[in-house]
């Protein structure tokens, strides 16, 4: 087993989403079609958002966010540990960019942090949010799949990490996405001279997120952390998801539509006393499947989710 020792209150939590789910959203800003804007460079698997800050897309990995600093660059997530020398050359081969000296962790799963040991060796600065170097310090184990995740050394964990925002020279600001959407150490990070938010695992721009619950997060968090991100961004913000295509406005306000109404129906469910077998066969993600794919394995994470968090014993 895991420690929970860092995990936030759940009651907290619990009331920070719930106020997120209440608020009304406003009227519907125009349609801002953030993917039509954007330029591929096809010799760097680079998608260009603006001069100096490109997501770097390699078939099979997570984005990566990497804004070059004249002969060097910031990352936002760094793929997985294999794909550390394809990530590196990448980024070198960007106008301005060169060797990385900063990288954020959105969070702390493989797919983000696989940069954590060449870059921590080389003494470059690591940021992420405190419970995501916790959870870097201690083995993982997730129940559902019986996947094992080793910790990371010592010189692989982030060496400088925060609570609830912080600010770079740069400019650039970043902070915790507290409602636990994916885990409970998510962060994002925005660049507010190319109006660009990166935001890791917390969205999704290409099938159903993993709810991971093993490490704090949870459907109701979702919700919550798509409301949080609706108070970030205008409409011009292009968003960063951890999989798939750059993401405006509209969709992030669709994706919240969603998932309040997936959370309300699966805490119905709850609320009868069905189980994640009875709650996956009640479909209640039928009318987005088509978009997003099949939601068995999705809904089957999140009714666990609601388990770990509104269950009064667990
Ligand atoms: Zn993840």
């Amino acid at each position: 087993m895991v420690s929970l020792a860092h995990r936030p209150s759940r009651r907290a939590v619990i009331k920070a989403a719930v106020g997120a789910a209440g608020l009304v959203l406003g009227g519907r800003a125009q349609l801002f079609s953030a993917q039509a804007s954007l330029k591929a460079d096809t010799t760097s698997n680079a998608i260009r958002l603006a001069d100096d800050l490109f997501v770097i897309s390699i078939p099979g990995e997570a984005n990566v966010v990497a804004h070059t600093t004249g002969g060097g660059a910031l990352l936002v997530d760094g793929g997985s540990p294999k794909a550390s020398d394809a990530i590196q050359k990448a980024v070198a081969s960007l106008p301005g960019g060169g060797p990385v000296h900063t990288l954020f962790n959105t969070h702390w799963h493989p797919e983000q942090t696989g940069l954590n040991e060449p870059l921590g060796k080389a003494g470059k600065t690591i940021i992420a949010q405190e419970n995501t170097r916790l959870w870097l310090a201690t083995d993982v184990t997730w129940p559902w799949s019986g996947q094992r995740f080793k910790r990371l050394p010592k010189i692989a964990q982030p060496n400088k990490t925060f609570y609830d925002t912080g600010e770079l020279e740069s400019g650039i600001r970043y902070g915790y996405l507290p409602d636990c959407a994916h885990t409970d150490g998510d962060l994002y990070v925005y660049f507010p001279k190319q109006n660009v938010l990166a935001v890791g695992d917390a969205m999704s721009g290409q099938g159903w997120p993993v709810v991971d619950w093993t490490t704090g997060g949870w459907i109701g968090g979702q919700v919550g952390a798509l409301q949080r991100i609706l108070t970030i961004v205008n409409e011009k913000t292009m968003i960063v998801p951890g999989r798939g295509p750059v993401l405006g406005l509209d969709d992030l306000k669709r994706q919240f539509d969603m998932y309040q109404t997936l959370y309300d129906r699966l805490t119905q469910l709850l609320n009868k006393g069905r189980g994640p077998g009875e709650a996956v066969e009640a479909k209640p993600a039928k009318e987005f499947e088509a978009q997003w794919g099949n939601a068995d394995e999705f809904i089957r994470r999140s009714f666990e989710s609601l388990w770990a968090y509104l269950s009064p014993d667990a």
